[in-house]
């Protein structure tokens, strides 16, 4: 397994909460970017299970420099499972849609975020509900089968029964897929200097938990299997380039910002558009860092990183993969993490090998505290 990321660091404008990397879009520097995009990818010679184009919004990207950008990534998308593209609904339109069922691109992932429109406005979204439903309705009437529905909530001013109405309004929508992200308040975003200012009231944490509460129990009853903690799919819609990242699988970035992960090294690359395009052009460097992790790093890594998944982690599993003993290599942590009651044993019956699977995973609380438990497996 090996994933492509392609970044497109592109928008319309920025909302205040955001801190990808991206600026506003200039057709000049947007046609600039996809024909270096076009040499690096001609230069690739390796396939990829899952291929995802993100952003940014490479939605905003013109019909012409989109379909550049599918052609040049044809050789890799006839022999990858699973092609997503991000769409913002403002610049999604019938053409575009249809370019991309034509090209091979069968998963679209929609940055909705919710249904109240001032909701919307308070995180600066560019979009009304109206042009988010428009939007699904269109992917699904083009052909699009796996689609999935971003949502934020926990954003202030927001009340329980606005977040309800949202997920509501999703499975009117009936995705196969929908991720739900707390609203964070990111150092140098506009919102942050807005919290610092008290100009805005962040939303009671325990409001916060309940409303993620509800959303989990909400979408399991109406049929969405949660398998990680900010995602939800039907059956068989799993998304595997995600899945790829949490089994700390390889993968490589191209675009300003993005990470790649080959081999054991772990590099970003420049977080700037303009020296990034000198950079390829001039076949320079254009890696901001990079680091060869050694065996127990990426080990713990994977611990890490696999813990966000709802199955958790299968002790042989961790053994195959890294080559450490998971019981051993996170002893402290794990005595700590039971202790506190954020992870527990799993043993399930492995009906392949006729054998139990034994390993841990979080608990309901744990799915709270998330962050301490990849922190403390770290
Ligand atoms: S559209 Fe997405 S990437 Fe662009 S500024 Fe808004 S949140 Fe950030």
């Amino acid at each position: 397994m090996s994933g492509l990321y392609i970044h497109i660091p592109f928008c319309k404008n920025k909302c205040i909460y955001c801190n990808f990397y991206s600026i506003v879009y200039r057709k000049q520097s947007a046609t600039e970017y996809i024909n270096i995009l076009k040499k690096q990818l001609s230069n690739l010679n390796q396939n990829f299970s899952t291929i995802y184009i993100g952003g940014g919004t490479p939605t905003i990207l013109d019909f012409l420099e989109l379909k550049a950008l599918l052609y040049s990534l044809r050789k890799f998308i006839k022999n990858a499972n699973e092609i997503t593209i991000e769409a913002n609904p403002e610049s999604l339109n019938v053409d575009k849609v249809k370019l991309f069922i034509d090209e091979g691109v069968n998963r679209i992932s929609i940055g909705a975020q919710s249904f109240n429109d001032k909701k919307l406005e308070r995180l600066g979204r560019m979009h009304s509900s109206y042009q988010a439903k428009t939007a699904i309705s269109l992917c699904k009437k083009y052909g699009f089968k796996n689609i999935n529905i971003d949502l934020i909530f926990g954003v202030f001013g927001e009340t329980y029964p606005i977040w309800k109405k949202d997920l509501l309004e999703v499975i009117k929508l009936a995705p196969s897929h929908v991720s739900i992200y707390m609203l964070t308040y990111e150092k140098n975003t506009p919102l942050y200097k807005q919290l610092q200012k008290k100009l805005i009231l962040q939303m009671d944490e325990e409001l916060v938990v309940k409303m993620y509460k509800f959303a989990i129990n909400f979408l399991e009853k109406n049929g969405f299997c949660q398998y990680e903690i900010s995602n939800f799919a039907k059956r068989n819609y799993f998304c595997q380039h995600n899945i790829n990242y949490w089994e700390n699988n390889p993968y490589t970035g191209l675009g300003p910002s993005a990470f790649s992960y080959n081999d054991g090294v772990r590099a970003k690359n420049i977080s700037c558009l303009k020296e990034y395009i000198e950079k390829v052009k001039k076949n320079e460097n254009f890696i901001a860092f990079s680091e060869k992790l050694k065996p127990i790093r990426r080990a713990k890594e994977t611990a890490s990183l696999k813990i966000r998944t709802i199955e958790g982690i299968d002790f042989d599993w961790f053994y195959k993969k890294t080559g450490f003993d998971f019981l051993v290599l996170e002893k402290e942590a794990l005595r700590m993490l039971i202790k506190n009651r954020l992870i527990r044993y799993r043993i399930c019956n492995d009906p392949a090998k006729n054998k139990l699977k034994v390993g841990i995973c979080l608990t309901k609380k744990g799915l709270l505290f998330s962050d301490t438990v990849s922190a403390a497996l770290l």
